[in-house]
């Protein structure tokens, strides 16, 4: 008997179907939904939809939730914020929230060396902001982005993410002066074959002095928690260095406890030129952030970043109170627990399940990779696709990833219980089975 997901109706229940028919006819079929679950509230790592039912999220949002849906010191501060300012734009008159944030992330990303932050709405905004600095820094336009990357869907940035379908079908001509690498992707590459070869692409693709910066996600995620190895990171960043072209570490997916430090860059023992966060950083509402050195961060003319809702107070209030929960709940620390264990029960699967192909991760970013034969290695994306939805029907909300769509991700708050955590993990092997 399930202690925690209640499934009153089948899902999507009634209420559900009756909003759905009403978004068929109002909202666009370009936006996607990977549930059709129509949700009224949320607390911790449960959902409750509008037919009454429970679920557990291993999803949170896209990895959005670090903090728990609804956590009370984050609803708490963005509550006190929207009554005593809801909005006055940073550039037309200050306030001291905005600037108490930029102080925590620059005290807590990694990087022995002066650094501030700017803020904006999205993930895909810090990315392009980011791109802008460095830019505007080395007065050189080239940028280097991988395959497998998600950076968003802005022009930029949707140029700079690689998985075609859905992402950049139809949408071209996109932006100039974007090239591409392939992913240090142990299951399907020769990674020392690319670590020894990277120098080359810098002959034969892009000139490093006209290459502002390589982008770089250190566990892909919409790409399929894929984890870069150590020695690849090395190598790219030594080159970075040898060149002057800026190390922008995208942490929109990876940061904020999730992979079991603050930052992945922890994992590597790397100080990039510039990180940039979204998703956790501020418990659910939106925020993203482009912190990095000073010198680099200053470089555009004033007026040259920024924006209306950039840095929006209770965004910023919320961020403040989610970062002091995961400082003082380590967060991270847990993240490395619900990381084991679903690794434990992931490789245990695996033993039973012949299609799935790889088992990985780092921390609380764990996958499993369907395949149609081990051997081949062929994608299986309808297998994949058929096991979410098994997940949502019997309660547990579960996202996909990957450039095939044959990855099963976690992403759940790390607030989670252990039960909660268990029962999630038994309704997966029921779908595998
Ligand atoms: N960068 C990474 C690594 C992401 O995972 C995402 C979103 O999933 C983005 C950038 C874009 O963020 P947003 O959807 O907030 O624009």
């Amino acid at each position: 008997m399930p202690k925690f997901i209640h499934l009153k109706t089948s899902v999507p229940g009634p209420r559900s179907l009756a909003l759905l028919e009403r978004r068929k006819n109002q909202i666009p079929l370009g936006i996607f939904n990977s549930s059709p679950v129509f949700v009224d509230r949320a607390e911790g790592a449960l959902v409750y939809d509008v037919d009454g039912n429970t679920f557990i999220d291993f999803a949170g949002g896209i990895g959005t939730m670090n903090v728990g849906h609804c956590n009370p010191a984050v609803v708490e501060a963005a509550g006190a914020q929207l009554r005593k300012l809801t909005h006055s734009c940073f550039s037309v008159a200050m306030y001291e929230s905005y600037l108490t944030l930029a102080e925590k992330l620059n005290q807590i990303t990694p990087g022995n060396f002066p650094k501030k932050t700017m803020f904006a709405n999205s993930g895909a905004e810090g990315v392009e902001n980011a791109v802008k600095i460095a830019r505007h820094f080395t007065k050189r336009p080239g940028v280097v982005a991988f395959e497998h990357a998600f950076h968003g869907r802005t022009l930029l940035t949707m140029t700079m993410t690689s998985k075609v379908k859905p992402y950049k079908f139809g949408f071209g001509p996109f932006a100039p002066e974007v090239y591409r690498l392939p992913y240090p992707y142990e299951y399907r590459c020769n990674v020392d074959q690319m670590t020894d070869s990277l120098e080359d692409f810098f002959n034969s693709h892009a000139a490093a002095e006209n290459v502002a910066c390589v982008v770089f996600e250190l566990v892909v995620g919409e790409g399929g928690f894929v984890v870069a190895p150590p020695k690849y990171v090395k190598k790219l960043e030594s080159i970075c260095k040898k060149h002057g072209i800026l190390l922008v570490i995208d942490e929109v997916q990876t940061g904020f406890g999730r992979t079991g430090k603050m930052f992945a860059c922890e994992h590597y023992g790397l100080q990039p030129d510039l990180i940039v966060m979204a998703k956790s950083l501020a418990g659910g509402l939106p925020l993203s952030a482009v912190t990095g050195r000073s010198e680099v961060m200053d470089s555009p003319q004033i007026g040259g970043v920024g924006g209306t809702y950039t840095g929006n107070p209770v965004s910023c209030a919320a961020a403040l109170a989610a970062v002091e929960f995961m400082e003082r709940e380590q967060l991270p620390k847990r993240a490395l627990e619900i990381g084991e264990t679903v690794k434990e029960k992931f490789v245990q699967f695996a033993l039973k399940h012949p299609f799935i192909g790889e088992v990985r991760g780092l921390g609380a970013m764990m996958a499993m990779e369907f395949v149609k034969d081990r051997q081949t290695k062929e994608p299986d994306k309808e297998r994949t696709n058929e096991i979410i939805r098994k997940c949502y029907e019997n309660g547990l909300l579960v996202l996909a990833a990957g450039t095939y769509g044959n990855v099963l991700r976690t992403l759940m708050p790390l607030v989670i219980t252990e039960a909660q955590l268990a029962e999630g993990l038994e309704v997966i092997e029921y779908a595998l089975q």
